[in-house]
């Protein structure tokens, strides 16, 4: 697994051995024809290879985070799981950093553990209406929030 060729996604060009979850960083940014600019977070919840969240976790802290998050920020484009189930993509209109998007994270978790239902959690809005679980989703943002001191530490000293 050493030298690897350089792949198109820029998270295969990251060596998922080497991080420390949890921890905030960003994945890529994007200047588009016009000069604007999109950045996309990698916000890591779990120790790739080593841990995952259950999916029923990980499907609403998406509904959660991409609903309440959209009230601390008018840039937020998207909020995606990533399918080894360890963390999620964040996509937001604008040239962000990690330390400016912190504390809209931040805020977005504490609105999630104050909430007491998982919204659009139904046949009528979304694909899999059953498939969730508000204390999974409240035992995984507690946990994110309780290592705040660390989301700047990406890989392991
Ligand atoms: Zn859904």
């Amino acid at each position: 697994m050493t030298e690897q060729p350089r792949m198109n996604v820029e998270s295969f060009n990251l060596d998922h051995r080497t991080v420390a979850a949890p921890y905030l960083r960003i994945a890529d940014r994007k200047e588009l024809p016009g000069g604007d600019v999109l950045t996309k977070f990698d916000v890591r919840f779990t120790q790739p290879n080593l841990a995952h969240l259950e999916s029923e976790t990980v499907h609403s802290l998406e509904h959660m985070m991409a609903e309440h998050m959209r009230n601390h920020s008018g840039d937020v484009l998207d909020v995606s799981p990533m399918g080894c189930r360890t963390g999620f993509y964040v996509l937001l209109v604008g040239d962000h950093d990690a330390d400016g998007f912190a504390p809209i994270l931040e805020a977005t978790l504490r609105d999630l553990l104050a909430a007491d239902e998982v919204p659009a959690a139904n046949e009528v809005q979304c694909g899999w209406g059953a498939h969730h679980s508000l204390e999974g989703a409240h035992a995984a943002a507690r946990a994110f929030l309780e290592a705040r001191e660390e989301w700047g530490t990406v890989t392991a000293s």
